[in-house]
């Protein structure tokens, strides 16, 4: 079903400049639930982020660039697309630091259809879903400053990502579904799933999907023990409802270290690891980061190749 997307890293556009020494490089297409990545080669004036616009001109996510660790005058930024974003002609522009435009390219968002599922929750998870506590509130705030950071130090892995588990019993839920909480008392709430769940049995080992620091590793009240993991300036996994939490904040993990084993903590129908995928702050489809790298290198060769000629 997501094979389609794949087409995103496929369709790929160079363009040059009129200067040999500044080139970039930025997707004409991606789809609802993907993500995309930026690439600018400046010698002088640093770049200094890549803004997308919606098709009505509003702001919908920003990157900061940053130099590639091996190549300080290569800068990247990966930007994630929202499962709800209405799809369309967007537009892509590079800035420096004084907001001067140095790169502008219109990029088509693709439509995807997303499932639909409904959810009748028991009287003790409706109370959790309804929970309107202070804490609550406050885990919320403390997630969101978490996810938003974005800092050039936070450079960890460009690869695409490992499957979390070693074995489960099948996706009990995937990205982007159109979910009906059904409440006890028989109100109804819609919202949409952000990441993608493995039914497993509770103390199946949870592997880390790729490089990274931990950034998060403690109980809350909604998605129970939680993990979260940096990989790049702004990009993070996540894994929720863990039974037990085997690593600490400003742990530095490999791709495949155990991190936790699966559990039923927070708000649960069942024992599964829910893992997702953020990107600038956008939950983005984490079945394609199994099979796509975060930063294409074929992309970085078609633009040297382009900037040799
Ligand atoms: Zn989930």
């Amino acid at each position: 079903m997501y094979k389609s997307s794949l087409l995103i890293f496929v369709l790929l556009f160079v363009v040059l400049s009129a200067f040999a020494d500044v080139s970039y490089f930025i997707p004409s297409e991606a789809t609802q639930g993907g993500y995309f990545s930026v690439f600018v080669r400046m010698e002088e004036t640093p770049p200094y982020q890549v803004t997308l616009y919606d098709t009505k001109g509003i702001e919908r996510s920003y990157d900061k660039l940053y130099p590639l660790p091996n190549d300080r005058s290569l800068y990247y930024g990966v930007l994630g697309v929202d499962s709800w974003w209405p799809a369309g002609e967007y537009k892509v522009v590079i800035e420096d630091e004084d907001s001067f435009e140095i790169f502008e390219q219109t990029m088509t968002i693709k439509q995807k259809n997303f499932l639909s599922e409904d959810i009748p929750l028991n009287q003790k998870m409706s109370n959790l879903r309804t929970d309107d506590s202070k804490k609550r509130a406050e885990e919320s705030a403390e997630l969101w400053s978490v996810i938003s950071a974005n800092e050039e130090s936070g450079f960890y892995s460009i690869g695409n990502f490992a499957i979390p588990l070693s074995s489960y019993k099948r996706h009990s839920a995937f990205y982007g579904d159109r979910r009906v909480y059904i409440y006890s008392d028989g109100k109804k709430a819609t919202s949409i799933h952000n990441g993608l769940d493995f039914a497993a049995p509770v103390g199946t080992p949870v592997k880390a999907c790729s490089k990274g620091q931990v950034v998060m590793a403690q109980s809350r009240i909604i998605t129970g023990n939680t993990i979260i993991i940096e990989h790049l300036p702004g990009v993070y996994s996540l894994y929720y409802h863990l039974d037990e939490l085997l690593c600490k904040v400003g742990d530095i993990v490999e791709r495949d270290s155990l991190i936790g084993k699966v559990g039923s903590t927070g708000l649960v129908t069942g024992p599964h690891l829910h893992f997702e995928v953020r990107i600038q702050t956008i939950p983005v489809d984490p079945l394609l980061l199994f099979d796509n790298p975060l930063l294409d290198k074929t992309q970085l060769i078609h633009m040297m190749r382009s900037t040799k000629q």
